[in-house]
């Protein structure tokens, strides 16, 4: 057995789903952080736990000749790093193979992926991001991502997923932060103002919504600390104040105040024009998005006679891509922000065929399956995946063109083993919407069986 302190020479074998690397030492199974496959190096065992310990890296004794040098230094320190010193093209081989394996082990399912969409840019993609602060004295305040297994922050100005522009107004707002004597926020006795820093960015507009989270409702001169941010970074076209007041890790509070500009922005997909609010749903890797809904919408085949559901429509990006290929369209989404900018989406572009609805997926369908005629399904479902009640209504109902878009292999395989009972697997492509790190998103055509 592994203890504490224990120094033992290892080789990293896989990544957890989390992308940490992962070496086995006597069949117990060590997480080691910036370990790539294949790689071998003297470790420290720093904790030991019931089903696996953790292990930190003295020395690399044999290093791959896929480690990269990192875009940006500081990102050596995160959780899954290596991800950041891979080559790319073995980050996507790995991604194909993580896929496959999960078919295989959690679907118990015979099929073999081939197809993978690799990102044409690898870096700098992130159109949201949402950065924690610390405040080291009163001259310097720093943002950036956790420190792995932590939550020290990792002073980054930059960082290698978030669009550039992002930096930019992260500099200024540190800097009036500073000015304004605003206090940041202190997770553990959770005292001070400013929680966090969300900055969407438009991949095709110059619009940027910053959106401040903080614990109380009031900011001393906040409107002349947006006067002075608008001046730094004209870009800036709205200015939101979320508060959220409760002792969580979950970024966004409930209530928002709209201080600047229309509580929005715009973004284009596909030649068509999107409003995103701060509490909505978007894909993050705009470009990648686009390869994602082209493919998905290629592979449904849909027609003039279909009457399509989106479930878990966000802001209705796919439903509106697809509603000129079908009868009529309906998106369900559960963020109220999120259908009311899905309905406003649809007026924005002239499509008038397609609805959006608030509700739970799975009770939606169970309800409205037959009232709406419904003959094609795109789920698109967050990590956890569909709910049994969704997978029942389809097992029950065989509608027959089905289509699922998963952001998790494993509840993806989970899932697949239960609709396999009557679909096969027409088609399952891959697309690589998360660059350096871990995450995958998945296609998958599903055909009901003939016997
Ligand atoms: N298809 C959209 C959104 C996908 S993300 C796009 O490509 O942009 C998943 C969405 O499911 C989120 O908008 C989330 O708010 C929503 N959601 C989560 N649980 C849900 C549920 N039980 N019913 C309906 N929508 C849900």
């Amino acid at each position: 057995m592994l203890k504490e302190n224990d120094i033992i020479i290892t080789e990293g074998v896989d990544y957890t789903s989390e992308g940490i690397g992962l070496a086995k030492h006597d069949g117990q199974v060590i997480f080691v952080n910036n370990l790539i496959i294949g790689e071998e190096a003297e470790i420290k065992i720093t904790k030991v736990k019931r089903s696996f310990s953790l292990g930190k890296i003295i020395r690399f004794t044999k290093v791959s000749p896929h480690r990269i040098t990192p875009l940006i230094a500081e990102s050596i320190h995160l959780g899954g790093c290596q991800f950041s010193q891979l080559e790319y093209k073995e980050e996507v081989s790995y991604k194909l193979s993580k896929v496959n394996r999960a078919l295989r082990v959690i679907g118990g399912l015979d099929y073999e992926v081939r197809t993978i969409h690799a990102a044409k840019s690898d870096s700098f993609y992130r159109n949201k991001s949402v950065l924690p602060l610390k405040k080291l004295n009163h001259y310097t305040l720093i943002s950036g991502m956790y420190r792995y297994n932590s939550h020290d922050i990792v002073n980054m100005e930059k960082t290698h997923l978030d669009d550039e522009r992002v930096a930019v107004v992260m500099k200024a707002i540190k800097k009036l932060l500073l000015k304004y004597k605003y206090t940041i926020y202190n997770e553990k006795t959770h005292v001070g103002d400013v929680r966090k820093v969300m900055v969407r960015v438009s991949q095709s507009y110059d619009e940027i919504m910053v959106v401040l989270i903080t614990k109380n409702v009031t900011l001393a001169d906040f409107n002349r600390f947006i006067n002075e941010l608008i001046v730094l970074v004209p870009t800036v076209t709205t200015v939101i104040q979320n508060i959220n007041d409760d002792v969580t890790n979950v970024n966004l509070g409930e209530k928002e105040v709209v201080h600047y500009g229309s509580g929005f922005i715009k973004d284009r997909l596909l030649g068509l024009e999107f409003n995103i609010s701060s509490k909505s749903f978007f894909q993050v890797n705009s470009a990648q998005t686009e390869v994602l809904y082209t493919r998905a919408l290629a592979l449904a085949q849909l027609t003039k006679e279909d009457v399509l559901l989106d479930a878990y429509s966000g802001i209705g990006t796919i439903a509106l891509a697809a509603s000129k290929e079908v009868s009529r369209v309906i998106g369900v989404e559960i963020v109220k922000e999120a259908v009311l900018d899905a309905n406003e989406n649809a007026k924005r572009n002239n499509i008038t065929n397609a609805t959006f609805v608030r509700g739970d997926s799975g009770h939606y369908i169970s309800e409205n399956i037959q009232k709406e005629n419904i003959t094609a399904v795109i789920v698109d479902p967050p990590r956890k995946g569909l709910s049994e009640q969704f997978i029942d209504v389809i097992l029950k109902q065989k509608i027959k063109k089905f289509i699922y878009v998963s952001c998790d292999p494993a509840t993806l395989a989970r899932d697949l083993a239960k609709l396999t009972t009557i679909y096969n697997i027409a088609a399952f492509e891959c697309v690589d919407m998360f660059p350096r790190t871990s995450h995958v998103e998945n296609i998958v055509l599903l055909s009901l069986k003939t016997t």
